[in-house]
């Protein structure tokens, strides 16, 4: 399966969501991550050596992809709307992170509008969701929803433990911190939820 992460603003949790999606997609069968990131996020985040799948260069996902089935890629920010279908027609699925904020979410319904006609293989996932009582993340989905979005069931909830993990270079599964694993388990929620 081929799952590409895109988003319209930077610094929506996109690098941490590939990251993380690639360690679901390799507890299911060999998975390989291409960072097309021009910040090199993932690559950066890999060179500790600790995380389980492989990272490489855009330049070299080519050749590696054969020898995975699984193929997740993050991708430059703000892509331009020729790049966004060019990066739908590539992929099993385009994995759309937004942050719920107002401005992230007039990014997201922007470029969604038109790919509403391009494809429909595209889903929405909410990432830094703060925690209750604020409503904000399920406002953004209401939002999204009645827009008539496709949007994933699971959200992502802004948790510090996900900065730990990436200063550290490892999985937030395997960052010493009591929120540890329910960060891992909105990940695990949105991997079920792609292969379900
Ligand atoms: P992008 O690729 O969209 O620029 P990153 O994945 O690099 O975003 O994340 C941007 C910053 O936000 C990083 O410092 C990262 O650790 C942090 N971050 C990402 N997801 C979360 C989250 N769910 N909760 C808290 N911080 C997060």
């Amino acid at each position: 399966m081929i799952v590409t992460v895109a988003s319209f603003k930077g610094g929506v949790g996109k690098s941490t969501t590939a990251l993380h999606l690639a360690a679901y997609f390799q507890t299911q069968a060999p998975t390989l991550l291409v960072d097309g990131d021009l910040n090199r996020s993932a690559l950066l985040w890999a060179s500790k050596g600790q995380l389980p799948f492989k990272v490489v260069d855009e330049k070299q996902g080519v050749k590696f992809a054969r020898e995975y089935e699984n193929l997740i890629i993050d991708t430059p920010a703000r892509p331009a709307l020729e790049e966004l279908k060019t990066l739908a027609m590539g992929c099993d699925l385009l994995v759309l992170p937004t942050s719920p904020d107002a401005l992230a979410l007039g990014a997201t319904l922007q470029m969604v509008d038109a790919l509403h006609s391009l494809s429909s293989n595209y889903r929405i996932l909410l990432t830094l969701i703060p925690p209750p009582p604020s409503k904000t993340g399920e406002e953004a989905k209401a939002t999204l929803v009645k827009a008539g979005l496709p949007v994933f069931q699971a959200g992502i909830r802004r948790l510090a433990v996900f900065q730990k993990a990436a200063l550290e270079g490892v999985l937030v599964n395997q960052v010493k911190d009591p929120y540890a694993e329910t960060a891992w388990d909105c990940y695990l929620k949105v991997g079920r939820e792609i292969l379900s």
